[in-house]
Protein backbone atom coordinates (compact mmCIF):
# COMPACT_ATOMS: atom_id res chain seq x y z
CA UNK A 1 0.00 0.00 0.00
CA UNK A 2 1.33 3.57 -1.18
CA UNK A 3 2.79 5.46 2.26
CA UNK A 4 0.67 8.51 2.88
CA UNK A 5 2.47 11.60 4.36
CA UNK A 6 2.25 10.86 7.89
CA UNK A 7 3.22 7.18 7.68
CA UNK A 8 6.52 8.72 6.50
CA UNK A 9 6.62 11.67 9.41
CA UNK A 10 6.22 8.63 11.73
CA UNK A 11 9.35 6.59 10.25
CA UNK A 12 11.37 9.45 10.66
CA UNK A 13 10.17 10.34 13.92
CA UNK A 14 10.99 6.93 15.36
CA UNK A 15 14.11 7.19 13.74
CA UNK A 16 15.44 10.11 15.46
CA UNK A 17 14.00 8.85 18.54
CA UNK A 18 15.77 5.56 18.28
CA UNK A 19 18.67 7.45 18.03
CA UNK A 20 18.54 10.08 20.43
CA UNK A 21 17.79 7.33 22.67
CA UNK A 22 14.77 9.06 24.48
CA UNK A 23 12.16 7.49 26.93
CA UNK A 24 8.87 6.19 25.11
CA UNK A 25 7.00 8.55 26.44
CA UNK A 26 8.61 11.24 24.36
CA UNK A 27 7.88 9.67 21.46
CA UNK A 28 3.92 9.04 22.46
CA UNK A 29 3.59 12.79 22.67
CA UNK A 30 5.31 13.64 19.84
CA UNK A 31 2.95 11.01 17.40
CA UNK A 32 0.06 12.65 17.52
CA UNK A 33 -1.28 16.29 17.23
CA UNK A 34 -2.05 17.29 21.04
CA UNK A 35 -5.46 19.15 19.30
CA UNK A 36 -7.62 17.75 16.21
CA UNK A 37 -10.44 19.88 14.85
CA UNK A 38 -12.19 18.86 11.89
CA UNK A 39 -15.01 20.93 10.50
CA UNK A 40 -17.72 21.24 8.07
CA UNK A 41 -18.37 24.48 6.46
CA UNK A 42 -21.69 25.27 4.43
CA UNK A 43 -21.07 27.71 1.48
CA UNK A 44 -23.67 29.34 -0.63
CA UNK A 45 -22.51 29.04 -4.71
CA UNK A 46 -22.58 31.59 -6.79
CA UNK A 47 -25.70 28.86 -8.50
CA UNK A 48 -27.59 28.98 -4.84
CA UNK A 49 -26.94 26.18 -3.83
CA UNK A 50 -25.31 25.07 -0.66
CA UNK A 51 -22.13 22.73 -0.74
CA UNK A 52 -20.71 21.56 2.52
CA UNK A 53 -16.69 21.52 2.62
CA UNK A 54 -14.44 19.51 5.14
CA UNK A 55 -11.89 21.21 6.82
CA UNK A 56 -9.01 20.89 9.65
CA UNK A 57 -6.87 22.92 11.92
CA UNK A 58 -4.56 20.36 13.81
CA UNK A 59 -2.19 22.09 16.91
CA UNK A 60 0.60 19.30 17.08
CA UNK A 61 2.92 20.69 20.02
CA UNK A 62 2.65 23.96 21.96
CA UNK A 63 5.65 23.52 24.11
CA UNK A 64 7.63 26.26 22.93
CA UNK A 65 4.72 28.62 22.41
CA UNK A 66 1.69 29.19 20.10
CA UNK A 67 1.61 27.21 17.31
CA UNK A 68 1.40 28.66 13.80
CA UNK A 69 1.19 26.70 10.44
CA UNK A 70 0.01 27.22 6.82
CA UNK A 71 -3.43 26.27 5.53
CA UNK A 72 -4.04 24.03 2.60
CA UNK A 73 -6.70 24.22 -0.14
CA UNK A 74 -6.20 21.11 -2.16
CA UNK A 75 -8.54 18.54 -3.24
CA UNK A 76 -7.01 15.78 -1.97
CA UNK A 77 -6.41 16.88 1.21
CA UNK A 78 -6.14 14.36 4.11
CA UNK A 79 -6.38 14.18 8.02
CA UNK A 80 -3.61 12.23 7.78
CA UNK A 81 -1.32 14.37 5.53
CA UNK A 82 -2.39 17.45 8.11
CA UNK A 83 -1.08 15.73 10.56
CA UNK A 84 2.60 14.94 9.18
CA UNK A 85 2.75 18.44 8.13
CA UNK A 86 1.23 19.78 11.57
CA UNK A 87 4.37 17.83 13.24
CA UNK A 88 6.85 18.74 10.45
CA UNK A 89 6.19 22.39 11.41
CA UNK A 90 6.70 21.93 14.74
CA UNK A 91 10.24 20.78 14.02
CA UNK A 92 10.53 23.53 11.49
CA UNK A 93 9.85 26.67 14.45
CA UNK A 94 12.22 24.50 16.73
CA UNK A 95 15.04 23.99 14.21
CA UNK A 96 14.65 27.45 13.30
CA UNK A 97 14.78 29.47 16.39
CA UNK A 98 10.91 30.47 16.06
CA UNK A 99 9.05 30.49 19.65
CA UNK A 100 6.04 28.46 18.35
CA UNK A 101 4.52 25.16 17.70
CA UNK A 102 3.53 23.48 14.99
CA UNK A 103 0.39 23.13 13.47
CA UNK A 104 -1.26 22.96 9.81
CA UNK A 105 -4.95 23.50 8.81
CA UNK A 106 -5.98 22.25 5.09
CA UNK A 107 -9.73 22.26 3.19
CA UNK A 108 -10.56 19.18 0.91
CA UNK A 109 -11.41 21.88 -2.26
CA UNK A 110 -10.12 22.59 -5.37
CA UNK A 111 -10.36 26.27 -5.19
CA UNK A 112 -9.22 26.64 -8.92
CA UNK A 113 -12.68 25.25 -9.61
CA UNK A 114 -14.26 28.12 -6.83
CA UNK A 115 -15.68 32.13 -8.44
CA UNK A 116 -13.42 34.80 -6.26
CA UNK A 117 -17.04 35.12 -4.40
CA UNK A 118 -17.19 31.40 -3.40
CA UNK A 119 -13.51 31.13 -2.61
CA UNK A 120 -14.15 34.01 -0.19
CA UNK A 121 -17.00 32.59 1.56
CA UNK A 122 -15.47 29.51 2.05
CA UNK A 123 -12.12 31.49 3.62
CA UNK A 124 -14.53 33.42 5.81
CA UNK A 125 -16.60 30.05 6.71
CA UNK A 126 -13.19 28.07 7.71
CA UNK A 127 -11.91 31.06 9.74
CA UNK A 128 -15.13 30.83 11.84
CA UNK A 129 -15.70 27.50 11.82
CA UNK A 130 -11.83 27.20 14.17
CA UNK A 131 -11.86 30.26 15.45
CA UNK A 132 -12.40 28.34 18.94
CA UNK A 133 -8.88 27.45 18.89
CA UNK A 134 -6.81 30.26 16.75
CA UNK A 135 -5.49 33.38 17.58
CA UNK A 136 -2.86 35.72 18.20
CA UNK A 137 -1.34 34.05 21.33
CA UNK A 138 -2.81 30.62 20.42
CA UNK A 139 -2.76 29.66 17.27
CA UNK A 140 -2.46 31.78 13.41
CA UNK A 141 -2.52 30.01 10.78
CA UNK A 142 -0.64 30.88 7.29
CA UNK A 143 -0.73 30.07 3.40
CA UNK A 144 0.34 26.86 1.59
CA UNK A 145 -0.77 25.44 -1.35
CA UNK A 146 -4.09 26.60 -2.79
CA UNK A 147 -4.11 29.66 -0.35
CA UNK A 148 -2.49 33.77 -1.18
CA UNK A 149 -2.22 37.09 0.14
CA UNK A 150 -6.10 37.25 -0.37
CA UNK A 151 -7.29 34.33 0.98
CA UNK A 152 -5.06 35.20 3.82
CA UNK A 153 -6.05 38.85 3.72
CA UNK A 154 -10.63 37.71 3.75
CA UNK A 155 -8.97 35.26 6.97
CA UNK A 156 -7.75 38.16 8.79
CA UNK A 157 -10.98 40.29 8.10
CA UNK A 158 -13.19 38.04 9.33
CA UNK A 159 -10.95 36.80 12.01
CA UNK A 160 -11.11 40.80 13.07
CA UNK A 161 -14.66 41.17 12.51
CA UNK A 162 -15.94 38.42 14.76
CA UNK A 163 -13.79 39.69 17.95
CA UNK A 164 -14.78 43.46 17.17
CA UNK A 165 -11.25 44.63 17.40
CA UNK A 166 -7.94 44.33 14.75
CA UNK A 167 -5.67 41.54 15.67
CA UNK A 168 -3.04 41.26 12.76
CA UNK A 169 -0.77 39.24 14.59
CA UNK A 170 -3.25 36.82 14.26
CA UNK A 171 -3.08 35.33 10.59
CA UNK A 172 0.00 35.77 8.41
CA UNK A 173 1.06 35.73 4.72
CA UNK A 174 -1.45 38.57 4.33
CA UNK A 175 -1.09 41.45 1.80
CA UNK A 176 0.92 44.05 2.42
CA UNK A 177 -1.60 47.26 3.18
CA UNK A 178 -3.05 44.75 6.22
CA UNK A 179 0.32 44.14 7.62
CA UNK A 180 1.96 41.72 5.72
CA UNK A 181 5.18 41.59 5.31
CA UNK A 182 8.02 42.51 2.87
CA UNK A 183 9.63 39.59 1.32
CA UNK A 184 7.37 37.37 2.66
CA UNK A 185 5.79 36.01 -1.23
CA UNK A 186 9.19 35.00 -2.33
CA UNK A 187 10.49 33.85 1.36
CA UNK A 188 10.08 30.46 0.84
CA UNK A 189 12.18 30.08 -2.37
CA UNK A 190 14.71 32.48 -1.37
CA UNK A 191 15.39 30.04 1.70
CA UNK A 192 15.36 27.63 -0.41
CA UNK A 193 18.44 29.83 -2.44
CA UNK A 194 20.31 29.84 0.64
CA UNK A 195 19.92 26.30 1.42
CA UNK A 196 21.07 25.53 -2.29
CA UNK A 197 24.28 27.97 -2.16
CA UNK A 198 25.01 26.15 0.82
CA UNK A 199 25.10 23.01 -0.08
CA UNK A 200 26.51 23.59 -3.49
CA UNK A 201 29.72 25.67 -1.19
CA UNK A 202 30.00 22.88 0.72
CA UNK A 203 30.70 20.82 -1.99
CA UNK A 204 32.92 23.19 -3.36
CA UNK A 205 30.91 24.20 -6.15
CA UNK A 206 29.78 27.21 -8.24
CA UNK A 207 26.07 28.18 -8.77
CA UNK A 208 26.56 29.44 -12.02
CA UNK A 209 27.91 26.25 -13.38
CA UNK A 210 24.75 24.21 -12.65
CA UNK A 211 21.33 23.15 -14.20
CA UNK A 212 18.11 22.96 -12.18
CA UNK A 213 14.94 20.86 -12.32
CA UNK A 214 11.87 22.31 -10.76
CA UNK A 215 8.56 20.37 -9.84
CA UNK A 216 6.00 22.42 -9.16
CA UNK A 217 5.43 26.31 -10.94
CA UNK A 218 3.32 27.80 -7.63
CA UNK A 219 4.03 29.86 -5.26
CA UNK A 220 7.08 28.53 -4.09
CA UNK A 221 8.24 26.67 -7.61
CA UNK A 222 8.10 29.87 -10.01
CA UNK A 223 9.99 32.27 -7.15
CA UNK A 224 12.69 29.57 -7.08
CA UNK A 225 13.22 29.02 -10.83
CA UNK A 226 13.23 32.74 -11.01
CA UNK A 227 15.93 32.95 -8.16
CA UNK A 228 18.34 30.18 -9.20
CA UNK A 229 17.95 32.20 -12.75
CA UNK A 230 19.20 35.41 -11.50
CA UNK A 231 22.11 32.97 -9.46
CA UNK A 232 23.34 31.78 -13.00
CA UNK A 233 21.87 28.46 -12.91
CA UNK A 234 20.28 27.26 -15.76
CA UNK A 235 16.19 25.98 -15.07
CA UNK A 236 15.77 23.05 -17.87
CA UNK A 237 12.56 22.44 -16.76
CA UNK A 238 9.29 22.97 -14.81
CA UNK A 239 6.27 21.82 -13.76
CA UNK A 240 2.54 22.13 -12.53
CA UNK A 241 -0.43 19.55 -12.13
CA UNK A 242 -1.28 19.33 -15.79
CA UNK A 243 2.50 18.88 -16.81
CA UNK A 244 5.87 19.26 -17.23
CA UNK A 245 7.71 21.49 -19.83
CA UNK A 246 11.30 20.98 -20.70
CA UNK A 247 13.87 22.74 -23.25
CA UNK A 248 17.54 21.36 -22.30
CA UNK A 249 19.02 24.88 -23.84
CA UNK A 250 16.80 26.89 -20.86
CA UNK A 251 13.61 27.94 -20.23
CA UNK A 252 12.13 31.63 -20.92
CA UNK A 253 10.88 31.84 -17.38
CA UNK A 254 9.55 35.43 -17.39
CA UNK A 255 7.69 33.88 -20.80
CA UNK A 256 6.34 31.21 -19.46
CA UNK A 257 4.74 32.85 -16.13
CA UNK A 258 3.15 35.32 -18.16
CA UNK A 259 1.81 32.10 -20.04
CA UNK A 260 0.39 30.68 -16.89
CA UNK A 261 -0.99 33.67 -15.56
CA UNK A 262 -2.74 34.15 -18.47
CA UNK A 263 -3.85 30.55 -18.81
CA UNK A 264 -4.37 29.25 -15.20
CA UNK A 265 -1.75 25.77 -17.02
CA UNK A 266 1.39 24.95 -18.50
CA UNK A 267 -0.07 23.05 -20.39
CA UNK A 268 0.00 24.03 -24.30
CA UNK A 269 2.83 26.00 -23.80
CA UNK A 270 4.67 26.20 -27.10
CA UNK A 271 8.08 27.05 -26.65
CA UNK A 272 9.20 23.92 -24.73
CA UNK A 273 8.50 20.10 -24.84
CA UNK A 274 5.91 18.75 -22.60
CA UNK A 275 6.76 15.96 -20.51
CA UNK A 276 5.48 13.86 -18.10
CA UNK A 277 6.01 14.98 -14.25
CA UNK A 278 7.46 11.78 -13.31
CA UNK A 279 9.81 11.99 -16.27
CA UNK A 280 10.73 15.48 -15.33
CA UNK A 281 12.28 14.09 -11.56
CA UNK A 282 14.47 11.86 -13.82
CA UNK A 283 16.11 14.29 -15.92
CA UNK A 284 20.06 14.78 -16.06
CA UNK A 285 20.57 17.61 -14.27
CA UNK A 286 22.68 19.17 -11.05
CA UNK A 287 19.92 20.60 -8.66
CA UNK A 288 16.55 19.12 -8.14
CA UNK A 289 13.62 20.81 -6.30
CA UNK A 290 10.36 19.74 -6.09
CA UNK A 291 8.24 22.10 -4.84
CA UNK A 292 4.95 20.22 -5.66
CA UNK A 293 3.64 17.82 -3.19
CA UNK A 294 4.87 15.10 -0.50
CA UNK A 295 5.75 11.78 -1.82
CA UNK A 296 7.08 12.40 -5.54
CA UNK A 297 10.33 10.30 -4.74
CA UNK A 298 10.00 6.84 -4.12
CA UNK A 299 12.19 3.74 -3.78
CA UNK A 300 10.51 3.33 -7.42
CA UNK A 301 12.12 6.30 -9.10
CA UNK A 302 14.77 6.69 -6.99
CA UNK A 303 17.16 4.74 -8.79
CA UNK A 304 16.78 6.84 -11.78
CA UNK A 305 17.33 10.04 -10.33
CA UNK A 306 20.53 11.67 -11.86
CA UNK A 307 20.84 14.92 -10.12
CA UNK A 308 23.50 15.78 -7.84
CA UNK A 309 21.52 18.37 -4.71
CA UNK A 310 18.37 17.68 -3.68
CA UNK A 311 16.29 20.85 -2.36
CA UNK A 312 13.25 19.78 -0.78
CA UNK A 313 10.88 23.04 -1.26
CA UNK A 314 7.95 20.98 -0.71
CA UNK A 315 7.08 19.38 2.84
CA UNK A 316 8.03 15.47 2.93
CA UNK A 317 8.55 15.19 -1.01
CA UNK A 318 10.82 12.55 -0.43
CA UNK A 319 10.28 8.79 1.21
CA UNK A 320 12.32 7.27 4.05
CA UNK A 321 13.46 4.40 1.43
CA UNK A 322 13.86 7.12 -1.11
CA UNK A 323 16.17 8.68 0.81
CA UNK A 324 18.40 6.06 1.47
CA UNK A 325 19.05 5.11 -2.28
CA UNK A 326 19.40 9.12 -3.04
CA UNK A 327 21.98 8.99 -0.09
CA UNK A 328 24.13 5.45 -1.41
CA UNK A 329 24.00 7.54 -4.79
CA UNK A 330 25.80 10.22 -3.56
CA UNK A 331 22.61 12.79 -3.36
CA UNK A 332 23.53 15.54 -1.15
CA UNK A 333 19.94 16.66 0.24
CA UNK A 334 18.79 19.71 1.10
CA UNK A 335 16.13 18.64 3.74
CA UNK A 336 12.25 20.60 4.20
CA UNK A 337 12.03 21.24 7.25
CA UNK A 338 15.67 23.39 7.15
CA UNK A 339 15.24 24.06 3.13
CA UNK A 340 11.77 25.08 2.99
CA UNK A 341 11.51 27.43 6.06
CA UNK A 342 11.64 30.67 4.95
CA UNK A 343 8.47 31.38 4.44
CA UNK A 344 7.86 30.15 8.22
CA UNK A 345 10.40 32.01 9.01
CA UNK A 346 9.38 35.50 7.77
CA UNK A 347 5.86 34.92 8.43
CA UNK A 348 6.98 35.04 11.77
CA UNK A 349 8.84 38.26 10.87
CA UNK A 350 5.73 39.30 9.73
CA UNK A 351 3.94 38.82 13.36
CA UNK A 352 6.84 40.67 15.11
CA UNK A 353 6.17 43.50 12.96
CA UNK A 354 2.53 43.17 13.93
CA UNK A 355 2.79 42.99 17.29
CA UNK A 356 5.18 45.91 17.23
CA UNK A 357 3.27 48.48 14.60
CA UNK A 358 6.45 48.36 13.12
CA UNK A 359 7.79 47.47 9.03
CA UNK A 360 10.59 46.01 7.74
CA UNK A 361 12.26 46.84 4.69
CA UNK A 362 12.36 43.84 1.98
CA UNK A 363 16.68 44.16 2.84
CA UNK A 364 16.25 43.35 6.49
CA UNK A 365 14.04 40.87 6.24
CA UNK A 366 16.37 39.08 3.59
CA UNK A 367 19.37 39.54 5.30
CA UNK A 368 17.55 38.43 9.21
CA UNK A 369 16.82 35.53 7.27
CA UNK A 370 20.03 34.55 5.52
CA UNK A 371 21.84 34.88 8.80
CA UNK A 372 19.20 32.55 10.37
CA UNK A 373 19.84 29.72 7.71
CA UNK A 374 23.11 30.05 7.50
CA UNK A 375 23.07 29.60 11.15
CA UNK A 376 21.40 26.39 10.98
CA UNK A 377 23.16 25.17 8.17
CA UNK A 378 26.64 25.43 9.96
CA UNK A 379 24.90 23.48 12.74
CA UNK A 380 23.41 20.98 11.03
CA UNK A 381 25.81 20.10 8.64
CA UNK A 382 28.63 20.21 12.09
CA UNK A 383 26.83 17.00 13.02
CA UNK A 384 26.10 15.60 9.58
CA UNK A 385 29.95 15.11 9.56
CA UNK A 386 30.48 15.24 13.11
CA UNK A 387 28.53 12.11 13.66
CA UNK A 388 28.27 10.91 10.00
CA UNK A 389 24.46 10.58 9.37
CA UNK A 390 22.08 12.15 7.20
CA UNK A 391 21.61 15.67 6.71
CA UNK A 392 18.14 14.79 7.98
CA UNK A 393 18.83 13.00 10.51
CA UNK A 394 20.95 15.95 11.78
CA UNK A 395 18.13 18.50 11.38
CA UNK A 396 15.30 16.36 13.65
CA UNK A 397 18.13 15.92 16.32
CA UNK A 398 18.36 19.22 16.52
CA UNK A 399 15.02 20.25 16.59
CA UNK A 400 13.42 17.46 18.96
CA UNK A 401 15.99 18.13 21.64
CA UNK A 402 14.92 21.55 21.06
CA UNK A 403 11.02 20.89 22.11
CA UNK A 404 12.07 17.89 24.58
CA UNK A 405 13.77 20.67 26.18
CA UNK A 406 10.56 22.84 26.77
CA UNK A 407 8.32 19.81 27.16
CA UNK A 408 11.08 19.05 30.05
CA UNK A 409 11.02 22.80 31.37
CA UNK A 410 7.09 22.55 31.48
CA UNK A 411 6.90 19.32 33.40
CA UNK A 412 4.92 17.50 30.31
CA UNK A 413 7.87 14.56 30.19
P1 LIG B 1 0.95 26.46 -4.77
O1 LIG B 1 -0.46 26.03 -4.65
O2 LIG B 1 1.25 27.89 -4.96
O3 LIG B 1 1.69 25.62 -5.93
C1 LIG B 1 1.67 24.23 -5.99
C2 LIG B 1 2.22 23.78 -7.33
O4 LIG B 1 2.27 22.34 -7.35
C3 LIG B 1 1.34 24.19 -8.52
O5 LIG B 1 2.14 24.42 -9.65
C4 LIG B 1 0.47 22.94 -8.73
O6 LIG B 1 -0.04 22.85 -10.06
C5 LIG B 1 1.48 21.84 -8.45
N1 LIG B 1 0.84 20.59 -8.02
C6 LIG B 1 -0.23 20.43 -7.21
N2 LIG B 1 -0.52 19.12 -7.08
C7 LIG B 1 0.42 18.44 -7.81
C8 LIG B 1 0.66 17.06 -8.05
N3 LIG B 1 -0.13 16.12 -7.53
N4 LIG B 1 1.73 16.75 -8.85
C9 LIG B 1 2.53 17.70 -9.39
N5 LIG B 1 2.34 19.03 -9.18
C10 LIG B 1 1.29 19.38 -8.41
O7 LIG B 1 1.68 25.89 -3.45
P2 LIG B 1 3.07 26.37 -2.83
O8 LIG B 1 2.77 27.33 -1.75
O9 LIG B 1 3.99 26.71 -3.92
O10 LIG B 1 3.54 25.03 -2.09
C11 LIG B 1 4.26 24.00 -2.77
C12 LIG B 1 4.92 23.09 -1.75
O11 LIG B 1 5.81 23.86 -0.92
C13 LIG B 1 3.98 22.39 -0.77
O12 LIG B 1 4.48 21.11 -0.43
C14 LIG B 1 4.02 23.28 0.45
O13 LIG B 1 3.65 22.60 1.64
C15 LIG B 1 5.48 23.64 0.44
N6 LIG B 1 5.78 24.85 1.18
C16 LIG B 1 5.15 26.02 0.89
C17 LIG B 1 5.47 27.16 1.60
C18 LIG B 1 4.87 28.49 1.26
O14 LIG B 1 5.35 29.49 1.82
N7 LIG B 1 3.90 28.58 0.37
C19 LIG B 1 6.41 27.09 2.62
C20 LIG B 1 7.05 25.89 2.90
C21 LIG B 1 6.73 24.77 2.16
Amino acid sequence: MKKNAFDVALEQLAEAIEYMKLESKIHEIMKEPMAQLTVRIPVRMDNGEVEIFTGFRFQHNTALGPTRGGTRFHSEETPEDVKALSLWMTLKNALNEIPNGGAKGGVIVDPHKLSQHELERLCRGYIRKIAPIIGAWKDFPGADIGTSAQTQSWMMDEWEAMNMHHEAGGISGKMMVLGGSRGRQEATSRGLLFATRELVKARGVEMKSLTAVVQGFGKVGWHLAKLYQMDGVKVLAVSDVDTAIYDPKGLDLLDIHEYVERSGTLRGYPKAMEIGNGELLELECDILAPCAVQNVITEENAPRIKAKFLIEGANGPTTPEAEKILIDKGVFIAPDIWANSGGTQVAHFERIQNLNDDNWSEEEVNAKLERINHKVFNEIYALYTEKNISMRLACWIKAISKVVEAMKARGWV
